[in-house]
């Protein structure tokens, strides 16, 4: 019998917190490992949106729309319970995400979004360029129309990494800050080398390490398999003062979004860089969003900046995540990886989906929330095996 804990996750950014307070409810002795000193978590370094409408397209297969608007449908409950057990705010609104044409041709896109969120049973709606300024007074002149998903939402992504991570203490939860360099299996538990030069027992271990390349040298030690195509997708974001200005909403605009959290703090993002794994922020990148930003909110471009960052969004080459474990892999090693652009967003739900796998407890689990589409096993063909 095991006498160190019945799972481990390596990885305390969003999905590896939010899967430990899920196991955690299953009353499982928990710990997170995270190198987040060391390895900077995307988490960090999120806008904080939680927008299906905007950012499942209509390439996005049914099984990851679904599954997105479950996690939305979560958000409520998770963000109070989240908040509650931290004593903590984590900024969460739902007022809804505006999103903005400046020509023809951009309200053309938006159309075509509506009519493909409509057919999937969205409540959307289409604002002219005046309804739109009267919803957020603070849109430009310029704005010739809008999409409005009134039930898109955000969350201020520092504050609910800081809340999940409180919350997952006062639950019972151990969490380490080390980096965890090496796992072995010896007698039916995994022993897991952290940077301190002390080892951790766990029954079961999750890899929820983000973009981390070490995460695919874990994955080969563990489960003697290809590791999963995750790789690093930089985003570069800036956050203003806005002063006195009023923006309520979350704009998004071409080639920038525009996200107002408390204390007049906004966040304009983010470019994609694919396969980058410097953090080094350009500063033509932020001019350009900063720009982009100004055409749909005038003012922007006068607004004192508090800061500029870069992130890797653990990306796949389908656009989905992987949650789950090999069928040809050991039973107890799971992945909960590649949450890409939407990690916040989907947190709730590969949580909820992930414990009830790993607890073999579906009961009453929504369909939208199986797992299968996110299986490992889709990179591996396992489909010939
Ligand atoms: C600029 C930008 C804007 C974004 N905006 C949004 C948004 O608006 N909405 C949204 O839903 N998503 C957004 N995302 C995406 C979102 O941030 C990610 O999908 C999400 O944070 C991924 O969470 P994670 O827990 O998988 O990874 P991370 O947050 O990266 O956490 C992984 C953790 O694992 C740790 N780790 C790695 N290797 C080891 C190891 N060997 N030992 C111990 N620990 C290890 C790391 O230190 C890190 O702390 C954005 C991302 C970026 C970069």
């Amino acid at each position: 019998m095991n006498t160190g804990f019945d799972i481990a996750i390596i990885g305390g950014g969003v999905i590896g917190l939010a899967l430990g307070r899920a196991l955690l409810a299953a009353k499982l002795r928990v710990i997170i490992i995270d190198a987040g000193a060391d390895i900077p978590a995307a988490t960090n370094a999120a806008a904080g949106m939680l927008a299906p409408s905007f950012e499942m397209g209509q390439r996005t297969g049914e099984a990851l729309y679904r599954f997105s608007a479950a996690s939305l449908s979560l958000w409520p409950e998770f963000s109070r319970e989240v908040e509650d057990a931290a004593s903590l705010s984590m900024d969460y609104r739902d007022d809804g995400i505006l999103g903005v044409a400046l020509d023809e041709p951009q309200w053309q896109e938006l159309r075509t979004r509506y009519s493909d969120l409509e057919g999937r049973g969205a409540k959307v709606e289409m604002l002219s360029g005046d309804e739109a300024r009267g919803l957020e007074p603070a849109l430009s002149s310029n704005i010739a129309g809008a999409l409005f998903a009134p039930f898109d939402a955000q969350v201020d992504p520092r504050k609910l990494l800081l809340a999940l991570r409180a919350a997952f203490l006062k639950s019972g939860g151990m969490f380490s800050s080390e980096r965890v360099s090496h796992i072995k299996r010896a007698r039916n538990i995994y022993v897991l080398s952290i940077s301190s030069g002390a080892q951790i027992e766990a029954d079961k271990i999750v890899i929820a390490s983000g973009a981390a390349t070490l995460s695919k040298l874990l994955v080969e030690i563990v489960c003697d398999l290809p590791p999963p195509p995750v790789r690093p997708v930089k985003g570069e974001a800036v956050a203003l003062d806005m002063g006195d200005m009023q923006v309520r909403h979350v704009v998004r605009a071409p080639g920038a979004y525009i996200c107002p959290k408390a204390g007049a703090r906004m966040i304009i993002g983010a470019t994609e860089i694919e396969s980058h794994e410097s953090l080094d922020v350009d500063p033509s990148a932020i001019a350009g969003l900063i720009r982009n930003g100004e055409r749909a909110v005038s003012g922007i471009a006068k607004m004192r900046e508090m800061e500029r960052w870069a992130g890797l969004r653990p990306a796949t080459p389908d656009g989905a995540p992987i949650l789950g474990r090999y069928s040809d892999g050991p039973d107890d090693v799971f992945l909960a990886l590649g949450h890409h652009r939407n990690g916040i967003l989907l947190a709730p739900a590969s949580a909820k989906a992930l414990a009830a796998e790993i607890t073999g407890n579906q009961a009453g689990q929504s369909p939208a929330l199986t797992l299968k589409p996110f299986s490992p096993d889709r990179f591996q063909g396992a489909a010939e095996r």
